[in-house]
């Protein structure tokens, strides 16, 4: 079969290499669709493990099943999560899945015609895909998920002001979901054609990053922002985020800059304002079942998110495309097409 090795953004090399024969505890599945994460192409994340084979946004169909395996058929449809919290040790039981000490196993990449399952992704991480959950569709179940806990640690709430910085797809998302629970949604990016995007999906207003968000904020809507979404990387975004959120409000770092980067916080502005800073990093199980209900009640179109549907040979494109971020929002791979 063919996988794709990922050396780093500009080196993905296509590899032959034995198609592997699932145990009587695992299965074989054929990937269907495969996402392109934001978290992808984050060289300084990602090169500790290189090379290696990426891909976690999955849709897939299963293939083969070993012996003992009987909560899954052949032609079952599915999503499966990369990795798979234990549920039981002190930070599964208070909710911080992401943290959890017990994660042993992880799921092969997606970027690949076919993946092997151990069997505790088989027991605790695959999902029956819903009759009207599309495996493209099924690619914004990941992603949405991180974006459906983010909003639940911060409290996101109808009436509030959410301001969100960065209108690549996970900040797209952010204003989507945040449109289904009756908020004020302001949209910052330094694209103008990215902004006329987050206007289309919900934003009420939209205002370019490059200038100052926090007076164009009180401009509009005489007030700041009770959560804001820090959905960029760079030194610039996270200034603006500081400046942008309100008195009690909520600033949720949903990107961040570089491991060798320092960012400086106003403490001291921030405790008199008793301002909370929220980081979020990756989802829980209970935030991929709201996820895939989310997609599949239509509550959140993915499907204007799509724009571009690649084959495994040219994955340097995608990679591309989503490095450059201008003109793609979300990039998929088709292994086998
Ligand atoms: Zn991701
Ligand atoms: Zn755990």
């Amino acid at each position: 079969m063919k996988v794709a090795l990922w050396y780093n953004n500009k080196d993905i090399r296509i590899k032959n290499v034995p198609t592997p024969k699932p145990n009587k505890k695992e299965m074989l599945v054929k990937v269907i669709s495969c996402g392109i994460c934001g978290s992808d192409i984050v060289e300084w994340y990602r090169l500790p493990r290189a090379p290696l084979v990426q891909g976690h946004e999955i849709g897939a169909q299963v293939l083969t099943v070993g012996k003992s395996v009987k909560k899954y058929k052949p032609g079952d449809r599915v999503f499966i999560a990369p990795k798979v919290p234990c549920m039981k040790c002190y930070y599964c039981k208070n909710g911080h899945y992401p943290q959890c000490l017990e994660v042993k196993e992880r799921l092969p990449g997606g970027f690949a015609e076919y993946i092997l399952v151990p069997e505790i992704l088989i027991e605790n991480g695959t999902y029956l895909l819903p009759q009207d959950i599309s495996f493209d569709q099924s690619t914004f179940i990941e992603p949405l998920a991180c974006v459906v806990r983010a909003q639940r640690l911060a409290g996101v709430k109808k009436g509030q002001t959410v301001l969100v910085i960065g209108c690549g797809m996970s900040g797209l998302l952010n204003v989507k979901l945040a449109r289904t629970k009756g908020c004020r949604i302001i949209a910052a990016d330094i694209n103008q054609k990215k902004l006329e995007i987050a206007r289309q999906m919900g934003a009420d207003i939209i205002t370019n990053a490059a200038d100052d968000i926090s007076k164009q904020l009180v401009k509009e809507s005489c007030k700041k922002a009770d959560v804001v979404f820090l959905c960029a990387s760079a030194d610039s975004a996270v200034e603006q985020a500081w400046k942008c959120v309100d008195k009690g409000g909520v600033v949720v770092l949903f990107a961040v800059p570089g491991p060798d980067k320092k960012v400086v916080v106003p403490v001291n502005d921030f405790w008199m304002k008793e301002i909370t800073i929220l980081t979020s990093y990756y989802c829980g199980p209970p935030d991929i079942i709201e996820a895939i209900k989310l997609i599949e009640w239509h509550n959140i179109i993915v499907d204007d998110l799509i724009t571009h549907r690649l084959p495994l040979k040219d994955i340097v494109k995608g990679f591309q495309l989503v490095t450059d971020g201008r003109k793609s929002i979300k990039v998929i791979i088709k292994p086998n097409i």
